[in-house]
């Protein structure tokens, strides 16, 4: 069924606590935690507890879902203390833009300068 936990699924089994992640905040509806691989200063993902392979499937089922991802990517820009100076929110959306986890997933990137556009 749509949003439920895929067994085969690294993202499904961060929320669910079985793979361990540094996870710096934690909603009823999203889990934050560090990229484990950073690309800046802050690298965190904010991703929907429940299932949906990219943003837009996300965003069609569970619309309420997406802006919480949103609403918790400023948070932890809040967080960070990075707000200020800029930082960037991210949807790789397919292989060929670089996704390689198909579970949906914001980037909150910030903490150093960002060129435009992104390679
Ligand atoms: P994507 O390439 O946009 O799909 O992003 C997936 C991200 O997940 C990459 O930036 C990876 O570094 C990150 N990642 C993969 N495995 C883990 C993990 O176990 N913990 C935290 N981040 C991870």
């Amino acid at each position: 069924m749509a949003g439920e936990p895929q067994a085969d699924c690294l993202f499904c089994k961060i929320v669910a606590k079985e793979v361990p992640a540094t996870i710096v905040q934690e909603t009823d509806t999203t889990v934050a935690f560090r990229d484990i691989n950073p690309q800046a200063p802050t690298h965190v993902l904010v991703i929907p507890k429940a299932h949906y392979p990219d943003a837009a499937s996300l965003a069609a089922a569970e619309p309420g879902i997406a802006a919480d991802i949103l609403r918790e990517a400023r948070a932890v820009a809040v967080m960070d203390d990075i707000v200020d100076k800029g930082y960037r929110v991210v949807f790789n959306t397919g292989t060929g833009a670089g996704q390689t986890v198909f579970h949906a997933h914001a980037h909150v990137l910030g903490g150093r300068g960002l060129n435009w556009p992104p390679g």
